[in-house]
Parts: structure tokens; C-alpha cells; sequence
């Protein structure tokens, strides 16, 4: 019997507040330990939490952005567990009645486009962290600095049918959080996490089976090797005859596999109930409105749009808008507006632009390139009044210190010599100075042409217009 998986994610996103939720404390990451903590975080006796308003404008606006219902009066549930790094012993969290409901978010997979279900979203806060081992000692230490760091938790239905999907839902979520500024998507750091709820079930069937569940996958290329494995993991179970068991499994990515951490009759019992300290909480349909009005253009949008007003082939659209800085597409909107070829545009994102964001580990507002000074140098280029490589070499001063392109050519004697007497003259020198490879030339050694095109280009110091040399070096030569 053939076997299908059916994937559901779990994704808590780290929201980019400058405070805690309930507290005043900052956010900010890397923090000596300890240091961002008041009593409230810290869960003293006799603290009230108070809510952080953006926390919850950053929920909305995530739930907008992905088509869901939002909740006007939602509620604050606590869950209750005892670990060290929440000292509580309970986290605020959501739970019936979350904020945001029945959502969708389009993935692109195999060439088609797939809708994939979000079930809810819902708030809360994080909790501190343990550090086992500290100073190779056999202390464990907490840091509480992320404790009442605010996340949204974003879950799926069970629509994902293979680790590719559910890969590519990562991806497009982590873009539309990261287009919206409410998460800065940062896996190794842990502000993007997943759990990943796996089952297999016979092909055709519309029975779930029981699934498994992966905790805390730390990258792409985790989550779809974690899946795999379970997948086969499952397969070989139940073909074997054998029941799978409802449980939590962790990811080893050294040994590549997946192990049993807790089954579901050691599972918590939470005993959720709501959050006596906090009022239900009320959104407005005005303020709803509101944060609707604010919301960018999404990065699928983008491309969709990129591929029509500028008939950019799709790998072109795609590399301006998803996986990327959108300041990226902004700034291609900014020179398409100035500059009328949108794929020679495309061209110099891929190469120049891109190459010189991961190399110099440059965020695009730090670059000193104005958008008019980008099209102004492609003009140039387009005029021939420089080369392609003299352009590159332009571009890189544009970069760092930004200024005009005309102003730097002049400055630096730039300028292309597109001037056929100038060059007729040097390719007449160049013929005369080597005879022998004239006659060889005209022998029927045609292959010496680049001999004569690289002669004349040295001597022009690069300058000469490549296309012109080469019309007048294979006509001072004549055909062989
Ligand atoms: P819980 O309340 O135990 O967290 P949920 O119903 O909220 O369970 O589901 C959690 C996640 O598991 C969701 O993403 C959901 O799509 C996924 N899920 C539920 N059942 C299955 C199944 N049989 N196979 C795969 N994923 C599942
Ligand atoms: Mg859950
Ligand atoms: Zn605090």
C-alpha cells in the first residue's frame, strides 16, 4: 500500500516591539544575561501584567495580511507548567479564544500555486532560557532576558503533503512577516521557530492518521530533513504492521534523525484557564480599519506584479521580492521609474547589487546609491559612453560613497573613445608594429583577432569601445 504524509506547522514568531509585552523591559537581543528583567518579568509575587498595545496591533496585522477573521473580544488564557526558565510557573497565552482566525497563505510549489489554511494565531510570551553547563561546570544557568518577549504562535491545518511544502509555507510566512516589520525572521537566533505535526495515511484516504510532533527545527533545511526521516520513520511503522504513538520527538541534525522526547501519556496537562489579571481584550472595528490601511504590498503581490508591469520572467520577479530585503523591490521601483529597460535593471539587482549586499554584509539603507544615480550610469552604459566593466567599477564607487556617474567619469577620465578616428589610428599602429602576425592572420590564423582587439584595448588603456575596435581591427585586416 501506497503511503501519503500530511503535515501541520506550529510557528512561534518573535514580534519586534521594543518592550516586553506585559512589562517595560527591553527586547533587544544579545543582552548580557539578566540584564533586561523587572519584577514583572521576572514573575515576582504581587505584579500585574500590563498589556504592550503594539503587540497586539502586530497580531492584527498579521492576521490581516493573511486573509484571517479577527477576533473583537478575544481572552488571555493561563497555561500552566513548571520549568526553570519560567518563573511564573504558568506562561500568558491564548487559548479558546484567539485573536485571529481561518486564514490562508499562498505557496508556490512545482511550478502551480497552493492555498494553504492557517487555523489561528494566537499571542503570547516567551519564555527565559536555560544554559546547561555553563563554564563547563555542571551549574545550569537561566537568562530571563527573553522572558515577556511577545510572540504570535501562526498554525496550520493539516494542508501540507510533503517536507517541500511545508518548507516553501516557511519561507513565504517568514517573507510576509518580515514585508510586514512585526518579526525580523532570524531562525538562528530563534526569532522563527517551528514545530512541525506529522502523520501518514494511505493514499486516497480521508482518515488523519496519528501523528507525531517535532519540537524547535532551526532551519529550512532541518525541517525538511527532520520530515523526511519521520516520514520514512512512519511508513516502515505501519507498514511493519506496528501503531504509531501520538508523541514529541526532537530532531538530531548530526545523527540526521528523529527520537522519542515525551509520549502523550507523559504530555502536559496544561490546565488552561483564563488569566485573571487581564481583561478580555477588545479590538475595534476602527482600529482593525486602521492597521488594514497600513499594510505594505505583500511579497507575493510583488511579484505577481513585477512578472506584469515589467515583464520580468518569473526567476527575475521572484529574486527582487521573496527570500529577500524589500527594500530591495522598492528600490527597483524607485530606477524603473527612471530608466525604461526593466530587465537589464533585473540583471544589474542579480549581479552588482546582490553581490555587493552579501559581500560587504551591507544592509541596503546603508548603501550611498541614489536611484537616479543607478539609472543615470545605466544610461551611460546604453549611450556607450562606458564600458560594461568601467560601469561595474563605478557602480562599487556609487556604492560606498555615492556621487554622480557623469561627474565620477570625468573625474577619473573614464570616458569611453567611441571616436573612430582615435581608434582607427591606434589599430593602424597596432597592425604596423607586428607584421609577422598579419601574415599569419591573413594566412587564415583567424583565432589572432583577439590578439589584435586585446593590442588596441591595451593600448587605449581599456578605453576604446569594444565594438567599434572590433569592426575596424577586422577591417583594417581584411578577410583572410
Ligand atoms: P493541539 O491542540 O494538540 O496542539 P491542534 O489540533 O491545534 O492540536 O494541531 C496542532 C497542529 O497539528 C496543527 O498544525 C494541525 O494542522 C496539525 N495536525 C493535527 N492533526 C494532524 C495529523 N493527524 N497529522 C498531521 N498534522 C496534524
Ligand atoms: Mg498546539
Ligand atoms: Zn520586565
Amino acid at each position: 500500500m501506497e503511503y501519503v504524509p500530511v503535515i501541520g506547522l506550529e510557528v512561534h514568531a518573535q514580534l519586534l516591539t521594543k518592550t516586553k509585552i506585559f512589562c517595560g523591559c527591553s527586547t533587544a537581543f544579545g543582552a548580557e544575561p539578566n540584564h533586561h528583567t523587572c519584577p514583572v518579568c521576572l514573575g515576582m509575587p504581587g505584579v500585574l501584567p500590563v498589556l504592550n498595545r503594539k503587540v497586539v496591533e502586530f497580531a492584527v496585522r498579521t492576521g490581516l495580511a493573511l486573509g484571517c477573521e479577527i477576533r473583537r473580544v478575544s481572552r488571555w488564557a493561563r497555561k500552566n507548567y513548571f520549568y526553570p526558565d519560567l518563573p511564573k510557573g504558568y506562561q500568558i497565552s491564548q487559548y479558546e479564544l484567539p485573536v485571529c482566525e481561518n486564514g490562508t497563505l499562498a505557496i508556490e510549489v512545482g511550478g502551480g500555486e497552493r492555498s494553504i489554511r492557517i487555523k489561528r494565531i494566537h499571542m503570547e510570551e516567551d519564555a527565559g532560557k536555560n544554559i546547561h553547563g555553563a563554564g563547563g561546570g555542571a551549574a545550569s544557568l537561566v537568562d530571563f532576558n527573553r522572558a515577556g518577549v511577545p510572540l504570535v504562535e501562526i498554525v496550520t491545518e493539516p494542508d501540507l503533503a510533503s517536507p517541500e511544502e511545508a518548507s516553501a509555507y516557511l519561507k513565504a510566512l517568514r517573507d510576509v512577516l518580515v514585508a510586514l516589520g512585526v518579526c525580523n525572521g532570524n531562525m538562528e537566533e530563534g526569532s522563527f521557530r517551528c514545530d512541525a505535526n506529522i502523520s501518514v495515511m494511505p493514499k486516497g484516504s480521508q482518515v488523519l492518521g496519528t501523528r507525531t510532533e517535532l519540537k524547535n527545527i532551526n532551519s529550512f533545511r532541518f525541517v525538511r530533513e527532520a520530515l523526511e526521516y519521520e516520514i520514512r520513520r512512519q511508513i516502515e511503522v505501519v507498514q511493519g504492521g506496528g501503531k504509531i504513538v501520538q508523541e514529541t520527538r526532537l530532531y538530531d541534525s548530526e545523527k540526521k534523525r528523529t527520537d522519542s522526547m515525551r509520549s502523550k501519556e507523559e504530555a502536559h496537562d496544561y490546565r488552561y484557564f483564563p488569566d485573571p489579571d487581564l481583561l478580555p481584550l477588545e479590538v475595534s472595528d476602527a482600529w482593525i480599519e486602521e492597521i488594514r490601511k497600513g499594510l505594505p504590498e505583500l511579497p507575493r503581490d510583488r511579484m505577481l506584479r513585477f512578472e506584469k508591469q515589467y515583464g520580468l520572467p518569473r526567476d527575475d520577479a521572484r529574486a527582487l521580492t521573496l527570500d529577500v530585503d524589500p527594500a530591495v523591490g522598492v528600490l527597483f521601483d524607485q530606477v524603473a521609474a527612471l530608466y525604461s529597460e526593466p530587465r537589464k535593471l533585473a540583471n544589474w539587482f542579480k549581479g552588482e547589487l546582490f553581490r555587493a549586499i552579501k559581500d560587504g554584509e551591507a544592509k541596503l539603507e546603508a548603501l550611498q546609491l541614489t536611484p537616479k544615480a543607478f539609472a543615470d550610469l545605466l544610461v551611460l552604459v546604453d549611450k556607450g559612453e562606458v564600458s560594461g566593466n568601467t560601469a561595474k567599477e563605478i557602480f562599487g564607487t556609487l556604492l560606498k560613497e555615492g556621487g554622480e556617474p557623469a561627474k565620477i567619469v570625468e573625474a577619473r577620465g573614464l570616458k569611453q573613445v567611441s571616436d573612430t578616428g582615435a581608434i582607427e589610428k591606434t589599430v593602424d599602429e597596432v597592425i604596423a608594429a607586428h607584421p609577422d602576425e598579419v601574415a599569419k592572420y591573413r594566412g587564415g590564423k583567424t583565432k589572432l583577432l583577439g590578439f589584435f582587439t586585446g593590442q588596441v584595448m591595451k593600448a587605449m588603456k581599456g578605453k576604446g569601445n569594444p565594438a567599434v575596435v572590433n569592426e575596424l581591427v577586422q577591417k583594417k585586416l581584411g578577410t583572410p
